[in-house]
C-alpha cells in the first residue's frame, strides 16, 4: 500500500478520500487554493500545500502545481476525486510519467471514454445495449434523414465532443431535421470547436439508472447494483437512490451482468459507471464515468464495501478481495445534495454558515466538510453537503431521511433542504414512479 496519496480536490470529497487513507494507515496531503486555506479538508490533512489564487483554473486545475505538489511531498500517487482533473486524461498520462500512480483507470480508458462516439462504439462492441441511432458521426442530411426513418421520429440530434446538455436537439418531425443539425452543429462548433453530429432515437420519459462497476488489474470484476438518479434538474442530479424503485432482482441481476462482463472486455480498471436510460424495460447506455461518483456513498451503504478503499488498493497492484458471489446488496439508500442556493431561484449563495449542527443516529450519514464560522467562497460547486440515510427498506429509509432532514440546521446561507423536503411529501416520489422530467415539472409547481 502506498506511505501518501495527494488528493487533488476540495470539500467533502476531499475529506471522504482523506478518511479513507487514515483509516488505512496512509498519510494525506491535502492541495488547496488561497480561498480554501482554512477549509476543513485542510485542516484535517496530514500536510498541506497550496497551489494557487481562488480561480479553479489556476488551481485545482493547475496540472503542473498539483504535480509539483506531488512530488515535493513525496506522494506516491494522486487520487482526483470527481470534477477537476477527474476524466483528463492528459492528466492522467502526466502523472503516470513521472512515476506517481493515478488512482484511476488509464489514460488511455480516460480517453475513450470521453469520445462520446468512441464510447458509444466500444460499449456497443462489449455488448453493452444503446441507444438506437447512427453507429458513428453522420455524414450529412440525407444520412441523418435515412437513420432517422429507420429509428423513428422523434429523434435526437447531438454533438459528438457533446457536455453539458450542449448541441443537443430534440426533432419532432422529418421536416425539422435539417434545421435542428445546423443550430446543433453552430452550437457545437461554438461550444467544442468541432461540428461533428451524431443521431439517436429520441426516449420520451425514461429513467436515469447507472451500474457501478469495480476491477482490479488481474482480471476480477465485480458490479455493485444500480442507482436510479433519475430526480434532475438541468441535467444535474439532485437526489439519489440504490437500488432503484424501478427493478426486479432479475432486471438488475441482467443488467449488472453485462456491465461486468464489458468491463472485462474493454480491460477496464478502477471504479466507473455505465450511466443508462431505461424505459420500457430497456437499458440504453449514455455514458461511462470513469471516476468515483458524487452518488457512490448510496451504494456503499447498501454493499457495505468502502469504494475509495477499494480504488486505494486495485491502484496499488492488490486484486479484489472478493468475487461477484460475495456481494450481498441489502435495504436501502437515498442521498440528498444540499447546495447552498436559494431552494426557490436556485441562484448559489456564498457565505458565512452561522450555526451548523448536522443530524445523527442509526443509518445516517452526512458527508460535508462545513462548520460553523465556515466562510463558503464563490468560486467553487454550490454542493455543501450529502446527506445520506439508510433503512432495511424503502419506507424506513424515507422516514428517518424526513427526520434527518428536519434535525439539519445550517443557517447563515440559503440551502435546498427545503426542497428535499418537500420532495419528500410528494406522492410520486413517495411511490417511487418518477422519470427524469418530473423533478423539473414539481419545481416549476406543475405536479
Ligand atoms: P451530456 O454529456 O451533454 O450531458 P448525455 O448524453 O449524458 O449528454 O445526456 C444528457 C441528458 O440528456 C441525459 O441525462 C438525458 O436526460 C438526456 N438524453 C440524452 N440522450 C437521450 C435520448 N436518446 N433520449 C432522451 N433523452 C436523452
Amino acid at each position: 500500500m502506498f506511505n501518501k496519496v495527494l488528493i487533488a480536490n476540495r470539500g467533502e470529497i476531499a475529506l471522504r478520500i482523506q478518511r479513507a487513507c487514515r483509516e488505512m494507515g496512509v498519510r494525506s496531503v491535502a492541495v488547496h487554493s488561497t480561498a480554501d486555506a482554512d477549509a476543513m479538508h485542510v485542516r484535517l490533512a496530514d500536510e498541506s500545500i497550496c497551489i494557487g489564487p481562488p480561480p479553479a483554473s489556476e488551481s485545482y486545475l493547475n496540472q503542473v502545481a498539483i504535480l509539483t505538489a506531488a512530488i515535493i511531498s513525496n506522494a506516491e500517487a494522486i487520487h482526483p476525486g470527481y470534477g477537476f482533473l477527474s476524466e483528463n486524461a492528459d492528466f492522467a498520462a502526466m502523472v503516470e510519467d513521472h512515476g506517481i500512480t493515478f488512482i484511476g483507470p488509464t489514460a488511455e480508458h480516460i480517453r475513450l471514454m470521453g469520445d462520446k462516439v468512441a464510447a458509444k462504439q466500444a460499449c456497443k462492441a462489449a455488448g453493452i445495449p444503446v441507444v438506437p441511432g447512427s453507429d458513428g458521426p453522420i455524414a450529412d442530411e440525407d444520412e441523418a434523414a435515412r437513420i432517422a426513418a429507420e429509428v423513428g421520429y422523434p429523434v435526437l440530434v447531438k454533438a459528438a465532443a457533446g457536455g453539458g446538455g450542449r448541441g443537443m436537439k430534440v426533432v419532432r418531425a422529418a421536416n425539422e431535421l435539417a434545421s435542428a443539425m445546423a443550430t446543433a452543429r453552430a452550437e457545437a462548433t461554438a461550444a467544442f470547436g468541432n461540428g461533428e453530429l451524431y443521431l439517436e432515437k429520441y426516449l420520451a420519459q425514461p429513467r436515469h439508472i447507472e451500474v457501478q462497476v469495480l476491477a482490479d488489474n488481474h482480471g476480477n470484476v465485480v458490479h455493485l447494483g444500480e442507482r436510479d438518479c433519475s430526480l434532475q434538474r438541468r441535467h444535474q442530479k439532485v437526489l439519489e437512490e440504490a437500488p432503484s424503485p424501478a427493478l426486479g432482482p432479475r432486471t438488475r441481476a441482467r443488467i449488472g451482468r453485462l456491465a461486468a462482463q464489458a468491463v472485462a472486455r474493454i480491460g477496464y480498471r478502477s471504479a466507473g459507471t455505465f450511466e443508462f436510460l431505461y424505459e420500457d424495460g430497456e437499458f440504453y447506455f449514455i455514458e461511462m464515468n470513469t471516476r468515483l461518483q458524487v452518488e457512490h456513498p448510496v451504494t456503499e451503504m447498501i454493499c457495505g464495501l468502502d469504494l475509495v478503499r477499494e480504488m486505494l488498493r486495485i491502484a496499488a497492484g492488490a486484486p479484489l478481495g472478493f468475487g461477484q458471489q460475495d456481494i450481498r446488496l441489502s435495504g436501502h439508500a437515498i442521498e440528498c445534495r444540499i447546495n447552498a442556493e436559494n431552494p426557490e431561484t436556485f441562484v448559489p449563495c456564498a457565505g458565512r454558515i452561522a450555526e451548523y449542527h448536522a443530524p445523527g443516529g442509526l443509518g445516517v450519514r452526512v458527508d460535508s466538510a462545513l462548520y460553523a464560522g465556515y466562510r463558503i467562497p464563490p468560486y467553487y460547486d454550490s454542493m455543501i453537503a450529502k446527506l445520506i440515510v439508510y433503512g432495511p427498506d424503502r419506507n424506513v429509509c424515507l422516514m428517518r431521511l424526513r427526520r434527518a432532514l428536519d434535525e439539519y440546521v445550517i443557517s447563515g446561507v440559503d440551502t435546498t433542504i427545503p426542497l428535499h423536503r418537500k420532495l419528500l411529501q410528494a406522492p410520486p416520489f413517495i411511490d417511487g414512479d418518477y422519470t427524469i422530467h418530473w423533478l423539473e415539472e414539481f419545481v416549476r409547481g406543475e405536479d
